[in-house]
C-alpha cells in the first residue's frame, strides 16, 4: 500500500526545507551513520533481491514501475542509473533520457512526449530528466507564462495518480549535491580529455542560477511529493551513499508490491518429456 513506502528519506510535502537537508548526510534508515564498507555491501546484497523482484515483476506482468531521476547538472544520475539498474536483466528495463523538446514535441502538451514513455507491464523504466523540466528549467528561464507553468503542478500530480491507478508504481528521486561538490565535478570534467564531451559550457550558466533551481526543486517536490508518487531526496555528494539510499529505497517498493507468479497451467507435475 502506498501509505506503507518507505519514510526514510522521503519529502514530506507539510515539512519540507531543501536549505536544511546535508547534501554529505550518511544516516541510514535507522537513523544512525552508515559506513562505507556496511553500505557498499548492503548495496550489493540489494541488488541480488531486486534481480529477483524484477524477475517476479516480469514474470507476473501486471504491474510497472517507473523511477524518475531529477538532480542538478553533474549530480549523478547517470551514475546512479549504472550502479543500480545496470544489475538488471535489460530485457525488462529501460531509461530514457528528455532533453530539449523538439519541434513536434514543443507542439503539443508536455506530458504527451512523456505518456508515451512509462512502462508497460512487468518492466521497469528509468527517467532521466522528466515532466518535472517543465516546472525546473521551464520555470526558471521563464519559458512559458507563470500563469501556464504554476498550473502543472496540480496536472503532474493527477498525472501520476491515474499511473499509480492503473498499476505503475512511481519513484522519484532527487540527488542533492552541494554548490561546492558540483564545483569539483564540473572541474573534473574539464581536467579529464575523456570526459570533455559531458562538459556543457552552458551548464556553467546554470550554475549561477543556482538558487532559482533550488526553489524549483523545493516547490516541486513539495507540490507533488504524494502518496501514490512520493519524492526521496537523496544526499549525493557522496556517491557510495546515493547509490545505497536509491537501490534500498526501490527495493521497499518492490517488496511492498507483494508479487506471485503467475498460477501454472494445470497438470504440469503428470508431464513427461520423451
Ligand atoms: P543533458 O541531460 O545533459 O543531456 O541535458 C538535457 C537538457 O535538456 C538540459 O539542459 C535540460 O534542462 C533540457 N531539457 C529537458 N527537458 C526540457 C524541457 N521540457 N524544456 C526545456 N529544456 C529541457
Ligand atoms: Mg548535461
Amino acid at each position: 500500500m502506498a501509505s506503507e513506502y518507505p519514510k526514510w528519506l522521503r519529502v514530506d510535502p507539510d515539512d519540507f526545507d531543501l536549505s536544511k537537508l546535508d547534501p554529505r548526510d550518511r544516516r541510514g534508515p535507522d537513523g544512525e551513520k552508515i559506513e562505507r564498507e556496511v553500505a557498499e555491501a548492503k548495496h550489493l546484497e540489494n541488488l541480488e533481491e531486486l534481480k529477483h523482484l524484477q524477475y517476479l515483476l516480469y514474470a507476473e506482468s501486471k504491474r510497472s514501475v517507473l523511477v524518475v531521476l531529477q538532480a542538478t547538472d553533474t549530480g549523478g544520475k547517470d551514475g546512479a542509473i549504472r550502479k543500480t539498474f545496470g544489475a538488471l536483466n535489460p530485457a525488462g528495463v529501460t531509461v530514457h533520457p528528455f532533453g530539449k523538446p523538439s519541434e513536434e514535441e514543443l507542439a503539443h502538451d508536455y506530458l504527451w512526449r512523456i505518456h508515451h514513455h512509462t512502462p508497460q507491464d512487468g518492466h521497469i523504466t528509468i527517467f532521466n530528466r522528466s515532466h518535472y523540466e517543465d516546472v525546473l528549467v521551464v520555470r526558471v528561464h521563464d519559458l512559458v507564462p507563470k500563469g501556464v507553468w504554476s498550473k502543472r503542478y496540480k496536472h503532474i500530480r493527477n498525472f501520476e495518480e491515474m499511473l499509480y491507478d492503473e498499476g505503475t508504481t512511481v519513484i522519484k528521486f532527487f540527488l542533492n549535491i552541494s554548490k561546492d561538490e558540483q564545483k569539483e565535478r564540473l572541474q573534473a570534467r574539464l581536467d579529464d580529455p575523456e570526459r570533455h564531451w559531458k562538459f556543457n559550457v552552458g551548464d556553467l550558466a546554470e550554475r549561477e542560477l543556482w538558487d532559482d533551481y533550488r526553489e524549483a526543486f523545493e516547490v516541486a517536490m513539495k507540490e507533488t511529493s504524494t502518496d501514490c508518487a512520493p519524492w526521496y531526496a537523496i544526499p549525493a555528494d557522496r556517491k557510495w551513499f546515493r547509490n545505497y539510499a536509491i537501490s534500498t529505497i526501490v527495493l521497499e517498493h518492490l517488496r511492498s508490491l507483494d508479487m506471485k507468479y503467475p498460477e501454472p497451467e494445470e497438470g504440469l507435475d503428470d508431464i513427461v518429456i520423451e
